[in-house]
């Protein structure tokens, strides 16, 4: 029953309607008997008007997809390191009118690949594209052990405050990140060779935009025990998750991260854990992990 009581935290975004955080976060909050909901705010607010919003109503905790992960940065009183290093939040908490956020996307994509591959390391990782989730992974990759990252990144306007952006992450993390042009077929033959981890961060393989990020003929550079991850979860299974998976190489989605960004959310309200292991049956068809 929801009452005067009930805590309420949510969704900010648009769109936001398809969203499946509604349902991971109130599956958490009945786990742990919170008096809680989490509903959608399919908003395209100015930020100052959401900021605003969270406080006046007293909205405990959100969490933010676009176009609000980077915009809400300089509302907010408190960033956590991990916020301030990659300038895009997806999670934050109110206390008592004061704002702190984070980002839980780059530990929840590695906390997935830990749980379905418990036995797997990375020290050298290539990914294909430099957007906002790009960004995240690679700042989170130097807590699960990565030494090297190498970045695919198109040679446009963004080329350069994306290399400075990651040098600050490389500076902190000590990290070694290499940035290449997508476009530079020898380089990224080169680095496949040495991947323990294929990534794709760019759109390429969403419903909308179909396609597979690489030429196909370049995967047979990637070593056979390698893994190759999508962010995508939409479809489930991208064709270059298809593509890779025909030469056998194991394979992850995005779904997992989807899950584990969350629990790292609910723990950040909460500071209470989420049995995702319920949620991963019920989104991924009957599996444990994605
Ligand atoms: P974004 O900020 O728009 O970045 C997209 C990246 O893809 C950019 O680097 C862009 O290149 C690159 N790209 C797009 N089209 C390309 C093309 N034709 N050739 C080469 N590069 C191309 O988006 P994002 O937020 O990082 O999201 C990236 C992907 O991650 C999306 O598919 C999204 O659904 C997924 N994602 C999943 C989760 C999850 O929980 N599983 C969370 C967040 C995001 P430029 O930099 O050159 O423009």
């Amino acid at each position: 029953m929801i009452s005067g009581y009930t805590a309420l935290y949510g969704l900010i975004a648009h769109p936001a309607q398809h969203s499946l955080s509604p349902f991971i976060h109130n599956t958490g909050f009945h786990q742990i008997q919170m008096d809680a909901r989490y509903a959608v705010f399919d908003s395209q607010a100015t930020p100052a008007a959401i900021a605003s919003a969270i406080k006046t109503l007293g909205i405990r905790g959100v969490n933010l997809s676009m176009p609000y992960k980077q915009s809400l940065v300089p509302l907010v009183d408190d960033l956590t390191p991990t916020a301030k290093l990659v300038g895009a939040i997806n999670t934050i908490k109110n206390e008592a009118g004061r704002l702190t956020a984070t980002n839980t996307d780059g530990d929840g994509f590695w906390r997935a690949l830990q749980k379905k591959h418990p036995q797997r390391r990375y020290r050298s990782v290539t990914i294909l594209g430099a957007g906002g989730a790009a960004l995240v992974v690679i700042e989170a990759a130097v807590r699960y052990g990565v030494q090297q990252v190498t970045v695919f990144k198109r040679a446009n306007a963004t080329y350069d405050s994306v290399i400075q952006r990651l040098a600050q992450i490389s500076l902190a993390s000590g990290l070694q990140i290499i940035v290449e042009p997508y476009d530079d077929q020898l380089a990224l033959a080169t680095a496949l060779q040495n991947a323990d981890c294929l990534i794709n961060a760019t759109n390429i393989g969403m419903t909308a935009t179909p396609g597979n990020p690489l030429p196909i003929n370049l995967l047979q550079y990637l070593p056979e025990d390698s893994l190759v991850a999508d962010l995508i979860y939409a479809p489930r299974e991208t064709a270059f998750l298809k593509t890779a998976q025909k030469a056998h190489y194991q394979i992850q989605n995005g779904l997992g991260m989807l899950i584990e960004q969350a629990a790292l959310s609910f723990e950040f309200w909460t500071n209470e854990s989420m049995a995702t292991t319920p949620i991963y049956q019920h989104l991924n068809g009957g599996n444990d992990a994605s």
